[in-house]
């Protein structure tokens, strides 16, 4: 049988206390099934219990646990019983000596035991292989396979849980959830020796547990880069959405060293989109998620880094240099850098909504909710295209779904196509003029109070699934006193830096800003976060590719 990748070889596990017996059984196992399955053995059930712990942990399938019956400490009957929590589905074979048969029998009904087999069992052609070939096929038939996948244990309703997903499923990195009250998760839960307390517990595809890991220690044990390999690079991109992502495959593409540096995950606000239907080239419309894959793909082919969970917090200017501090204290340098950094949703300021977020209450994260909402009664707040997409990737799950918008109207905010789409889709209702004002629940929302804006009305609803999709805020406070911005916070670039022509205060160089230039020469803004802008993920990538033009020019000058 060959191994599929991925596919980890199925486990027979054998445990004897007898160092002899042990090795003999071994080797039987090993002389007729060593080449499809893995043999593993041990001398004591304490060391056969680490050994299924481990492989459980890693993802590891267990077929077949031959034990022996008399082991001091725990015997067999007493180690199978407890293997059962680690490989219920396991096949359980006991090793008697004749005068203990009657306890075999017993185990029949303690341990749900496959077969008893006396020692000794020579030959195994006659009295062992027929009897494992027997479970074995049983075993396979059931078409059971490991894969190893990052698992992670966690509860819907904590918070915590919740982050990890989304960061796992923005980051492309295919994962398993478990509940932590269900067998399966119990069973991890057990074999990572977690108490349950603290969600969720990860497991990487190595077999290692992290136990509410932070997102800097999740990026790293699942294989994305966090630190850069150079001190000194011609560009720094910062920010991996549309906008980064164009500009670090336009840059490395055309032989700039670069390096882009994304706080949480690349794809930014498009990477948050179920279906994006307006850009170029793809008439049925793409994922944000697919289109995020592509681009990550295209830009590490052509040499870029991309570094995640760093979260950029200054910018210095030192003579030609332009150096980037990271939040953790570290700092890279180069000639050049792109400012990406888009804009985040902003955060609703009615009461019980902070302490319920993650718990009922979300930001985007509907692609990874979805499922869960199987049959629900959803809420979605905002009234722009960000909220009409969710709506209708939702319907496809939920039982029903309500936006609600402040305005009067959907028809300022949201595409024509859109409005289209959410009149033709039985289960979605739009209730203009009304804000969210509460939010109230104990571990999770139960409840939201409404406010109609034109009458002052109050109402309060039963609610457990409330997305949030209210406007945009770009982050820049960090770049206060060095970078002009304005009064919102989007970066001002190029022509709208110079007031009644005159150049930005304190720019020093003969000639003007160029179009995406900043009021720091060699920085550059594309995308979202640029005053102006046109807030689409083309407009976006096309700004991410002209800075890159403009890099150029500013290095020939340097
Ligand atoms: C749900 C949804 C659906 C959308 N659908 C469409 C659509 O169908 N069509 C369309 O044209 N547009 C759509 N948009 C808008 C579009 O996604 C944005 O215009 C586009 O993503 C902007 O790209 P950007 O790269 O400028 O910024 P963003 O996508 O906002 O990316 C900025 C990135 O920078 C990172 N970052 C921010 N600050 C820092 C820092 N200090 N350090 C490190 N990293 C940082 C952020 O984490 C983020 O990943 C949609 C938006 C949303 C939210």
């Amino acid at each position: 049988m060959t191994t599929p990748e991925g596919v980890a070889r199925t486990a027979i596990v054998t445990v004897d206390d007898d160092a002899g017996v042990s090795r003999a059984v071994a080797r039987d196992l090993r002389r007729r099934y060593g080449e499809q399955h893995r043999i593993v053995r041990a001398e004591s059930g304490d060391a056969a219990l680490d050994a299924l712990r481990e492989m459980k942990l890693r993802g590891d399938e267990v077929a077949v646990i031959v034990a022996d019956y008399r082991m001091p400490g725990m015997n067999g009957i007493e180690f199978l019983e407890r293997a059962m929590d680690l490989y219920p589905a396991a096949r359980r074979v006991l090793l008697t000596a004749y005068a203990d048969t009657g306890a075999a029998i017993d185990a029949i009904n303690v341990v749900d035991l496959d077969h008893y087999l006396l020692k000794p069992w020579d030959p195994p052609e006659e009295k062992l292989y027929p009897v494992l070939d027997e479970l074995l096929s049983r075993w396979h038939e059931e078409d059971r396979h490991a894969v190893h996948v990052t698992k992670v244990v966690g509860h819907r309703w904590s918070a915590r849980s919740s982050e990890v997903r989304e960061f796992l499923a923005r980051n492309q990195i295919a994962y398993r959830w478990f509940e932590s009250e269900a067998p399966d998760g119990q069973r991890l839960m057990q074999a990572a020796g977690a108490d349950g307390l603290r969600l969720p517990v990860v497991i990487t595809p190595d077999g290692d547990a992290l136990v509410e890991p932070a997102d800097a220690e999740l990026a790293s044990c699942v294989g994305l880069a966090t630190t850069p390999s150079k001190d000194f690079y011609d560009l720094i991109v910062i920010g991996g959405g549309p906008a980064g992502l164009g500009a670090a495959v336009y840059g490395a593409s055309e032989g700039l060293r670069t390096v882009l540096v994304e706080r949480t995950a690349t794809g930014g606000q498009a990477g948050q989109s179920s279906r994006i239907e307006n850009y170029l080239g793809f008439p049925d419309g793409v994922s944000g998620a697919q289109l995020t894959e592509r681009a990550r793909r295209q830009a590490t082919r052509f040499g870029a880094e991309l570094l995640t969970t760093r979260d950029v917090v200054g910018l210095d200017v030192n003579g030609s240099a332009r150096t980037v501090r990271f939040a953790d204290g570290g700092t890279i340098d180069a000639h050049t850098v792109i400012l990406a950094t888009g804009v985040s949703y902003r955060q609703l300021g009615a009461p019980g909504l902070d302490d319920m977020t993650g718990r009922g209450v979300y930001y985007g994260s509907t692609l990874t909710e979805a499922a869960a909402c199987t049959g629900q009664d959803i809420y979605i707040v905002g009234g722009a295209n960000s909220a009409g997409q969710a709506a209708v990737y939702l319907a496809k799950h939920a039982k029903s779904v309500t936006i609600l918008v402040r305005g009067a109207t959907l028809e300022r905010s949201m595409s024509y196509y859109l409005i289209q789409q959410i009149r033709e889709i039985g289960n979605i209702s739009v209730r203009t003029c009304t804000e969210v004002i509460a939010a109230d629940g104990d571990d999770h929302l139960e409840s939201l109070a409404l406010r109609d804006t034109a009458t002052g009305a109050t109402e309060t609803v039963e609610a457990q699934w409330l997305f949030l999709f209210i406007g945009a805020a770009p982050l820049t406070d960090w770049l206060d006193g060095v970078v002009d911005r304005d009064e919102r916070g989007f970066v001002i670039a190029g022509p709208d830096l110079s007031i009644e022509g005159d150049r930005p205060r304190g720019w020093e160089l003969d000639r003007a800003p160029y179009h995406l230039e900043t009021s720091v020469p060699g920085v550059f803004v594309a995308g979202d976060a640029r005053a102006e802008s046109a807030k689409r993920v083309a407009s976006a990538v096309g700004e991410g590719a002209m800075a890159v033009m403009l890099v150029h020019r500013y290095l020939e000058k340097l």
